[in-house]
């Protein structure tokens, strides 16, 4: 296991040696993951209120070989104290990959992407894994943080974006900063209509990823502003956020 701290935000990715995860899986290849799954983490902290047990996305692409990925905001619970304790080299219990979280096949409907914070841990791994793949899919991702200093993989966002036409980043915050050029406040109709054509509104499958506040707010402005149906919404909730 690898850590590294994301500068100005309390965020830490962990690194796990993918051999070593198909070893616990006792898989004889190649970790089948999907773009977008989750797993859960037990680090054995019973003294936890909420237990010793995570779910986290795993944020690398399965095109990633070498590794697979976590990234979450360390805060003051005996689980998330563990885990960043943790000393580099070490072994945690996780599962097989889990959750229905992924990109569609029918890759001339195009994908639009929203997240709330940590909740863009799936859309790095989608993305990543759409642009190593080279599937033919557009994406616009709409990314929504507090101040810069919590732009989770932008330094990554801004490379993709810039050497592939398919993918386009937008990135919103609710705090006002003095050195900021991009969109400002919450995702809204007036900032999705601005970036997607009318086609695109017409044709594209929505993913929405948060905390529960979030993913209510954005499923209520893409169903009742913007009159998208159900059937284009693909949801994932960080419950416990
Ligand atoms: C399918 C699925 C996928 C998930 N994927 C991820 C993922 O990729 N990454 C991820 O991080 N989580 C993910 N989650 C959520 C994750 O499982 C945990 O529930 C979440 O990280 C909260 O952890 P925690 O309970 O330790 O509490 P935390 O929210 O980490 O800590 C709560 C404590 O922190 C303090 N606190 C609260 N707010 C603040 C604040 N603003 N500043 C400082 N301290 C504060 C309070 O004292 C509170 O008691 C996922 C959940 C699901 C269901």
């Amino acid at each position: 296991m690898d850590k590294i701290s994301h500068a100005g935000s309390d965020i830490i990715s962990f690194k796990f040696a993918r051999s070593e995860y198909l070893q616990q899986q006792q898989q004889d290849h190649l970790l089948d993951y999907k773009a977008g799954q989750y797993a859960i983490v037990d680090l054995g902290t019973k003294e936890d209120p909420e237990g010793p047990v995570r779910s986290f996305t795993l944020s690398s692409s399965p095109t990633e070989e070498g590794f697979i990925m976590i990234s979450t905001r360390v805060r003051d619970t005996p689980f998330k104290k563990k885990l960043a304790s943790l000393d580099v080299g070490s072994s945690v219990n996780i599962t097989a990959p889990l959750g229905r979280f992924t990109l569609h096949e029918d890759h001339l409907k195009p994908a639009v992407l929203l997240s709330g914070g940590i909740g863009v841990t799936p859309f790095r791994s989608m993305i990543k894994y759409a642009i190593d793949t080279k599937i033919p899919l557009k994406i616009t991702m709409f990314d929504a943080n507090r101040n810069k200093e919590n732009i989770l993989f932008k330094d990554e966002f801004d490379k993709w974006a810039k050497l592939n036409e398919n993918v386009q980043i937008v990135y919103t915050l609710s705090d006002t900063q003095a050195d900021w050029n991009g969109e400002q406040g919450h995702i809204n109709k007036k900032m999705i209509t601005k970036y997607l054509t009318n086609d695109e509104l017409d044709s594209s499958i929505f993913y929405i990823c948060g905390p529960p506040g979030m993913l209510k707010a954005m499923e209520k402005l893409l169903q009742e502003d913007l009159g998208i149906p159900k059937e284009r919404i693909r949801t994932e909730q960080f419950i416990g956020y």
